[in-house]
């Protein structure tokens, strides 16, 4: 039967080659492990597209750009425009994951913070911002306005709005994208459209169009905005394009976060190195936003990190093209999967083939998350810490306790020969978003997340 082929193989055929696929295509949660993981073999972090080289590069533009930054959004100036947020450790989350879970947490948990990064309350403040930020420098640098050396707030001058207004940019989104570009494109005086998604959400579209942004709506899903908004771009040859399924620029601006929290390890005195292991749990939508950090946290801690990726079970797209190793040439749909989720910015039914290609050796493996579990775990963060997170950053929180619940993660403990040095674990769980949620939004996250919690 034609519709049960996928590639060249029947449904069947997969499951019998990857049983992982039977439990993913019915929506249970599962740990994939990755066989290609390639541990303490230099040779894999050298032969890469990209390298150590480029991620001190994107460190060194944010750097360049610190002092615009901090004119242009104000609340950055306590942090002289660097847009970086806390790492925090959850002892009471711990806890509260004990008591409902069922799990006791080997070694230290903390959440990475970036739901309340600045700017653009969400992760995409590394990426988005950052590709806006070097299309602006090469615009200013070719056109004689600017050299590498002088201060970049000038940039902030009524010549170079006008300069830059010429000049438009383009997105397709499900929504925090959108945010990223579009808060910082118009903030240069670009003309910035945002082609967004059916799932995106109302108030994404309104905050865009108070900062005079166009929103271009969709009744289709995040890769077919992707498509139309590239399609449109090309059409006009003052119009830069940022491609989240191929773009390097995003993906090198989230990899400077690896030496921000390298740095903020060293101030809180916790070592990487075998006998004290880093477990990192990323989110993952097309891949770009956890694929940069994975890529930058493997080159600096090689064997010593171990990043999984966390996807809703409804959108496993990295899980798929990881375990079957057709990236980008298969989708959640090709399996009958439906890609719907509460989870912003986690509903991409494809990966970023770019992304599958460079994780293929570097990343441990990938879980799914039920919604409801999204819902609960927020809630009970907010009730242990006081801190409140959009649902898709709380998958995240279910890294640890998958790890060591699930008898693939168990493997993979043993396998490694680390479990007795679990003891001396860093868990962290990377908050990808959450500030910029509207206050009534929040409640009805947290509410459904008590109710679930009581059932
Ligand atoms: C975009 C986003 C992600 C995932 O990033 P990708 O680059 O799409 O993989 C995760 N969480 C939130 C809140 C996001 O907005």
């Amino acid at each position: 039967m034609r519709q049960n082929m996928v590639l060249d193989k029947t449904l069947v055929q997969w499951i019998n080659e990857k049983p992982v696929i039977a439990e993913v295509i019915a929506y249970n949660p599962v740990l994939w492990i990755n066989d290609h993981l390639y541990d303490n073999e230099d040779a894999t972090y050298n032969n890469l597209e990209l390298n150590w080289k480029d991620v001190l590069e994107a460190e060194e533009r944010w750097i360049r750009f610190a002092p615009l930054i901090s004119k242009l959004f104000p609340e950055t100036m306590p942090q002289k425009g660097i847009i970086e947020s806390a790492l925090v450790e959850l002892s009471h989350m711990k806890a509260a994951i004990k008591n409902t879970y069922n799990t006791d947490l080997d070694g230290k948990l903390f959440l990475k913070c970036d739901n309340d990064l600045p700017v653009a309350g969400s992760i995409k403040a590394r990426g988005g911002i950052y590709e806006v930020l070097k299309q602006a420098e090469l615009l200013a640098l070719s056109n004689g306005m600017l050299k590498e050396d002088q201060d970049y707030s000038l940039l902030a001058d009524k010549e170079f709005k006008e300069f830059f207004g010429r000049f438009s940019l383009a997105v397709g989104s499900t929504g925090n994208l959108g945010l990223s570009i579009g808060i910082m494109g118009s903030a240069l005086g670009f003309k910035v459209t945002v082609h967004m998604s059916a799932d995106a959400k109302q108030w994404k579209k309104d905050l865009l169009r108070s900062k005079g942004v166009i929103v271009v709506e969709y009744e289709s899903d995040y890769s077919k905005a992707v498509e139309a908004g590239r399609r449109l771009a090309l059409q006009d040859e003052m119009c830069y394009f940022v491609d989240d399924e191929h773009s390097k620029d995003l993906f090198l601006g989230y990899s400077a976060a690896a030496i921000r929290l390298k740095r903020q390890l060293e101030e809180k005195g916790i070592k990487v190195d075998k006998q004290n292991p880093l477990f990192v749990y990323l989110p993952c939508g097309v891949g770009g936003a956890p694929g940069g950090i994975c890529f930058g946290l493997k080159l600096l801690f090689k064997e010593n990190v171990h990043c999984f990726f966390a996807e809703p079970t409804h959108s496993p797209c990295m899980l798929l093209g990881l375990a079957t190793g057709k990236n980008d040439s298969v989708c959640v749909q090709d399996f009958g999967i439906d890609n719907i989720t509460e989870g912003d910015g986690l509903a991409v039914g494809r990966s970023s083939g770019f992304v599958g290609k460079v994780m293929e050796n570097l990343l441990s493996g990938v879980y799914t998350i039920d919604d409801n579990e999204l819902f609960k775990l927020l809630a009970l963060l907010e009730d242990s810490e006081n801190i409140q997170i959009e649902p898709s950053a709380a998958a995240s929180l279910m890294g640890p306790i998958t790890l060591k619940k699930d008898k693939a993660g168990i493997d993979y403990i043993r396998e490694h020969n680390i479990q007795q040095h679990m003891n001396h674990a860093t868990h962290i769980a990377w908050a990808t978003g959450g500030s910029f949620v509207p206050v009534n939004l929040k409640r009805e996250f947290y509410e459904k997340g008590k109710q679930l919690l009581e059932l």
